[in-house]
């Protein structure tokens, strides 16, 4: 028995955690019994476990955000894509917000 636990790099840590999506499902997520969630940002539906259910960090890692259950938001990929690490998930849902809104004021005026 060898007890380099101590030792073993940071990233082995980091993926063991990434695999735990369920633990930050947030009330946002709306998890069904088939384990399907609605994106925190744009509601629509992803499944947990799939590929497409990113795990989004409203702190950037590389500003220092960690796994944290405050700092990682469960997001569709376009979401995750389309914020990543210029805005907070905060900013990302203003700005989708406000982009439905005046996508809808654009259709009633037609
Ligand atoms: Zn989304």
């Amino acid at each position: 028995m060898r007890s380099k636990v101590e030792n073993a790099p940071k990233e082995v840590k980091i993926e063991e955690t990434k695999k735990e999506k369920h633990m930050y499902v947030k009330t946002m997520n709306e998890i069904d019994q088939n384990m399907n969630i609605k994106c925190y940002c744009c509601r629509s539906n992803i499944e947990l476990a799939s590929a497409a259910c990113h795990c989004s960090h409203d702190i950037p890692q590389c500003d220092g955000g960690d796994w944290s259950q405050e700092n990682v938001f469960l997001c569709c990929a376009t979401c995750n894509q389309d914020m990543a690490d210029a805005l907070s998930v905060e900013d990302y849902m203003t700005d989708l917000y406000i982009k439905i809104k005046n996508n809808k004021k654009e259709e009633s005026h037609s």
